[in-house]
């Protein structure tokens, strides 16, 4: 449940943030567009006009001063031109494959016509100066304030240029600033999208293990079960037969649990389990040595290279660490604590029939209940 949250979760943000990368990059390429498609060509479109027009400002000074290659109609042709471009960045159009998109900018658009009447006013001073060529001729009044006129209109084309180059550095500035924008989102991303396996793994391994916890152990007192104890046993009774070493079995039954459920009921019965676990537990010291929850309230050790004499030793030291233990029991016929019955097999494997040792060590158990609980009986070889 709480999984499924967290992938939800996971799932929403990897979406917003997928989201948010794309509409950067939708709005990166949208900058670009602007600089490569609008704003570039109509930088274009301001130097043509300035060169238009100086090429005609050229021509009509040759041909004021007396140059018959020249004609008023080629100069003309260059007014033609620039006016042209001032039309195509006002109103937009197509030459030579270019496209010239206008700005979405009033005021801007407003001074393209401004400049466009200007170069008119400049054709019909030319037309005047041609019709009064003598009296105003290079150096005179005329040829000045002509010259002062064709100089404020490139001036002007030129700031519109700047203007434009203006935009261009402005927008490729956004565009810089949307890309690392980008950029860091999808590290964040990727860091996100990590960060979520590596803890999905962990989550993975953390179930293996208390899978792997579950299968091995007892639930209530933690001992290991009867199927880790098969297993073990199994590897025991395998080495004691290749080493030739004894191998013992002890199987220990609480007395009268029967009755202690019912005097002190089933959630106190299950505490004491856990207690007489934690004794058993806590008396194995070596490494080799091995104690499962049987079933019910048995238990088993399994004590690898171990006699008899041994084994007896180390099963009089349980029933005093019990004792010690001092858990109450109103309703046992042998004491006022729990105590325990014990079944003890020994034997150096010499077969593969490994079941004689357990059977041996059960009936064993049985006589210790027969001859009055409480104690320990070794199984006659
Ligand atoms: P004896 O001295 O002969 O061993 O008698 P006993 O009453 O101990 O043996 P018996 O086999 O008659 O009863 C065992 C009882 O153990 C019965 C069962 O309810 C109880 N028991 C088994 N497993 C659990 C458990 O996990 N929790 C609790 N509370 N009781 C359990
Ligand atoms: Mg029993
Ligand atoms: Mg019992």
């Amino acid at each position: 449940m709480l999984a499924s949250t967290r992938q939800y979760t996971f799932s929403i943000l990897f979406l917003m943030a997928s989201a948010l990368i794309i509409s950067v990059a939708v709005y990166s390429m949208n900058v670009a567009h602007r600089i490569a498609d609008v704003h570039a060509p109509l930088v274009d479109a301001s130097m043509e006009i300035q060169l238009e027009l100086t090429k005609a400002h050229l021509l009509f000074e040759e041909l004021m001063v007396g140059d018959n290659h020249i004609d008023m109609q080629q100069v003309l042709q260059h007014i033609k031109e620039a006016q042209w471009f001032i039309h195509a960045m006002a109103w937009g159009a197509k030459k030579d494959g270019m496209t010239y998109v206008p700005l979405d900018d009033g005021a801007f658009n407003h001074r393209i016509l401004r400049l466009g009447e200007a170069i008119k006013i400049l054709a019909s001073l030319m037309d005047k100066r041609l019709s009064h060529q003598q009296t105003s001729l290079p150096g005179s009044r005329a040829d000045e304030q002509f010259n002062g006129h064709y100089e404020a209109i490139l001036f002007d084309a030129e700031r519109m240029k700047q203007h434009l180059m203006q935009l261009i550095s402005e927008e490729r500035e956004t565009q810089k600033v949307s890309n690392y924008v980008g950029l860091a989102l999808l590290i964040i991303l990727l860091i996100g999208v990590l960060y979520y396996n590596i803890m999905q793994r962990g989550r993975e391994l953390l179930l293996i293990k208390q899978l792997k916890e579950m299968a091995t152990h007892d639930e209530l007192t933690l001992l290991h079960n009867r199927r880790s104890f098969n297993k073990v046993f199994n590897n025991a009774w395998y080495n004691a037969l290749r080493a030739k070493t004894p191998l013992t079995i002890a199987i220990c039954d609480i007395d009268f649990f029967k009755k202690y459920n019912d005097t002190l009921g089933h959630q106190a019965g299950d505490m004491c389990l856990q207690q007489v676990a934690q004794v058993l537990q806590g008396i194995l010291k070596r490494e080799t040595d091995f104690v499962a929850r049987y079933g019910g309230e048995e238990f088993v050790f399994i004590l690898p290279v171990t006699y008899a004499e041994g084994a007896r030793w180390f099963m009089d030291k349980l029933h005093k660490h019990v004792a010690e233990a001092k858990i109450k029991h109103p309703a046992s016929d042998v004491s006022q604590y729990v105590t325990l019955s014990i079944g003890i097999a020994t034997c150096t494997p010499n077969s593969k029939e490994k079941c004689i040792l357990i059977e041996a060590a059960d009936k064993a158990l049985y006589q210790a209940k027969a001859q009055g609980r409480n104690r320990t009986v070794l199984a006659s070889s």
